[in-house]
C-alpha cells in the first residue's frame, strides 16, 4: 500500500504543473475542445495538445465527442475519464451495512445493503472485509485495480488521528473499542474512519457546493447532527461538534443514551418514532397519511413540533440552510416542511426564510423552501459521503478537489495510489 503523498506546487516541474492544472479544469470544465481549454489556462495550443494526448493515454480523461460550431469542422471536446478511479463508502450500522461505490464525479456506481449485526469482535472485521469483497466482486463494472480505498461511517464519534483514528463515542453497541487500525488489519485496501454524521454532511456539501453554513439534521434510527461552517464541515476542537442530537427539546423526563434527559434523539428518532407508534416506518406512515388514525396524526404532529424546537435552535446559532435527511426524508411532504416553517417561526424574531415559490427537483429528488432542504438520500447518504472523502482527497493530487476539508484530505487520508501514478 502506497502512503498518500504530501503533495504541492511547490515539488513539481512546469511540465507536471501543466498537466495537473489541465486535468483540474477539464474536471471543472467538461466537453472544452482545445482552442477554449488554451484561452482559460493561457497557455500555448501546443502545450495543451502535448499534455491531453498524455492525459488521455494515461486514461485520465476521454474525449466527449464532436461539439457543436458555428462553421468549419466540429472541434472534439474532453472531460474527466470519471471511471479512472472509484472509492467505496461502507455505513456500519446495528444491523445492516450499506456499501456504495462512487466515480471521480462523486456519482453513484453501485450499491447494496448487507445483513451484518455489529458485533465488537474480530470475527465482525473479518466478515465485514468478506462482505466488501463480495461487492467488489458482485460489480464487475468496478475495476478492483482502481478503487482508491474503503472509508467507513459508523454512528458515533470518530476522532481522526492517522492510525490511532478510532471511535470515541459509540452509539451502537460498545462500538468505542473500534479503531482504525483494527479494522485495517482484515483489508488490503486502505481504510479510513468517519463519524456518520459528518460523512453525511460531507455528502451534501458535495451536491451543495455554494452552501456557506448549514446544519445536518441526518433523522435515521438515531438522530445524527452535523454542522457546515464557512463552506466546510465543521469538526470542533474533540471532534463533537454538531452534536445537535443531543440538544434538550422537552421537559417529559426521557433518557437518552448520552446520560442526560430529553435531548431530540429521544422525540425524533426512527427508532423513537417506531416505539411510540407501536409500528415499522413505512407502515406508520401510510396508516398516518390517510384520515382514519388521527391518533398517529398526533404522534406525527409532536414530531414535527419536537423536530421545529431543535431547528429553532440551531437556525439561532449558524443562521444558514436547515438540511434535513436521512431515513424518515424519503416520507416528508411539501406539507410537512411548510409545518416546520410555520412552526419553527412562531414566536421567533430569526425566523427562516420561506422563499415565494417552492423548488422541487425531481431530478435530485429535492425540495427546499427558502432555509429549509429536503435532501431525500435516506440512510444511503452516509455510505456516499463516506466515499466521496476519497474521491476528494484523491482529486487534491491535482487541486481539483471540489471541497476543502480540514480533516479528511491527502494528508491524512490514505489512497491505493501506486507511486507517480498521477
Ligand atoms: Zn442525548
Amino acid at each position: 500500500m502506497a502512503t498518500s503523498p504530501v503533495l504541492s506546487f511547490n515539488n513539481l516541474s512546469i511540465k507536471e504543473i501543466n498537466r495537473h492544472k489541465l486535468f483540474a479544469t477539464i474536471y471543472r470544465n467538461p466537453n472544452l475542445p482545445k482552442l477554449r481549454l488554451s484561452q482559460l489556462l493561457d497557455m500555448s495550443l501546443s502545450t495543451i495538445d502535448s499534455n491531453v494526448k498524455r492525459l488521455l493515454h494515461e486514461g485520465l480523461i476521454v474525449p466527449s465527442g464532436p461539439l457543436e460550431s458555428t462553421g468549419g469542422r466540429k472541434a472534439t471536446g474532453y472531460s474527466i475519464n470519471a471511471r479512472h478511479k472509484s472509492a467505496l463508502g461502507v455505513f456500519i450500522r446495528a444491523e445492516s451495512v450499506i456499501i456504495c461505490a462512487v466515480d471521480l464525479n462523486g456519482a453513484l456506481i453501485a450499491q447494496s445493503e448487507v445483513n451484518l449485526p455489529y458485533r465488537q469482535d474480530e470475527a465482525f472485521l473479518e466478515r465485514l472485509a468478506l462482505t466488501v469483497s463480495a461487492f467488489i466482486g458482485d460489480h464487475p463494472e468496478l475495476n478492483a485495480h482502481s478503487i482508491l480505498g474503503v472509508s467507513l461511517a459508523i454512528q458515533g464519534i470518530v476522532t481522526l488521528d492517522g492510525a490511532n483514528t478510532r471511535v470515541s463515542y459509540g452509539q451502537i453497541l460498545d462500538n468505542q473499542q473500534l479503531t482504525l487500525s483494527a479494522i485495517q488489519r482484515y483489508f488490503k485496501l486502505p481504510c479510513t474512519l468517519h463519524h456518520d454524521s459528518k460523512a453525511a454532511a460531507f455528502a451534501a456539501l458535495w451536491e451543495h457546493p455554494q452552501i456557506e453554513n448549514a446544519a445536518l439534521f441526518l433523522l435515521n434510527e438515531n438522530v445524527g447532527g452535523a454542522l457546515i461552517f464557512n463552506n466546510t464541515v465543521h469538526y470542533g476542537n474533540a471532534f463533537q461538534g454538531g452534536l445537535i442530537e443531543h440538544l434538550k427539546v422537552d421537559h417529559l423526563g426521557l433518557k437518552c443514551y448520552c446520560g442526560d434527559f430529553d435531548c431530540l434523539e429521544c422525540y425524533c428518532s426512527k427508532h423513537a418514532l417506531e416505539q411510540q407508534a407501536q409500528l415499522p416506518l413505512n407502515q406508520f406512515f401510510a396508516a398516518m397519511r390517510s384520515v382514519a388514525h388521527p391518533e398517529y396524526q398526533a404522534i406525527w404532529q409532536r414530531y414535527l413540533e419536537h423536530l421545529s424546537i431543535a431547528i429553532r435552535q440551531v437556525h439561532k446559532l449558524i443562521d444558514g440552510t436547515i438540511i434535513l435527511t436521512g431515513a424518515l426524508a424519503p416520507y416528508l411532504t411539501q406539507a410537512d416542511l411548510q409545518q416546520l416553517v410555520a412552526l419553527t417561526n412562531e414566536h421567533n424574531a430569526f425566523a427562516l426564510t420561506q422563499s415565494s415559490s417552492m423548488l422541487t427537483q425531481v431530478g435530485t429528488h429535492e425540495t427546499q423552501m427558502g432555509d429549509l432542504l429536503l435532501s431525500v438520500n435516506d440512510d444511503s447518504i452516509v455510505a456516499l459521503g463516506a466515499a466521496r472523502y476519497l474521491i476528494n482527497a484523491y482529486l487534491e493530487c491535482f487541486e481539483a478537489n471540489p471541497i476543502t476539508d480540514p480533516k479528511c484530505n491527502l494528508m491524512s487520508i490514505q489512497l491505493n495510489l501506486p507511486e507517480n501514478e498521477y
